[in-house]
């Protein structure tokens, strides 16, 4: 989709600070960190949300979560910790409508999230 700013990041379109990539993902850290590691892990296809997934995304979905678990470990954080999240839609604060996985870390997150 030409309007969508992760489909023009994942073109080449728009820059981003690569930290992975595959076939099925890349992932790039984010414009305005939330925490010392805020990496957006996506789908190179566009998915709007988690509602729009089919069970033949679950391939995509499963790599996503790998990317996650390579990438926090590739930043020391496998043993202290970190958090990965979906937002889906307006309530739980989905801003750009290309599904993304947050991987955040390096410093004590709160729970329950805000
Ligand atoms: P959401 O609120 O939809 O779950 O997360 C969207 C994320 O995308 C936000 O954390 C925001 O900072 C990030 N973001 C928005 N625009 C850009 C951009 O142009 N480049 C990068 N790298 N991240 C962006």
């Amino acid at each position: 989709m030409s309007d969508c700013l992760f489909c023009r990041i994942v073109a080449g379109e728009i820059p981003a600070e690569p930290v992975y990539q595959d076939e099925d993902v890349l992932a790039f850290r984010d414009i305005n960190p939330q925490a010392p590691l805020h990496v957006l892990v996506v789908p190179r296809r566009h998915i709007a949300t988690l509602n729009d997934l089919t069970p033949d995304d679950a391939g995509v979905v499963g790599t996503m979560h790998l990317a996650a678990a390579r990438i926090a470990a590739e930043h020391g954080l496998a043993e202290a910790g970190y958090r990965t999240v979906f937002n889906c839609n307006e309530q739980a604060g989905q801003t750009v409508f290309h599904l993304h996985l947050h991987v955040l870390g390096g410093r004590a997150l709160g729970w329950p999230p805000g």
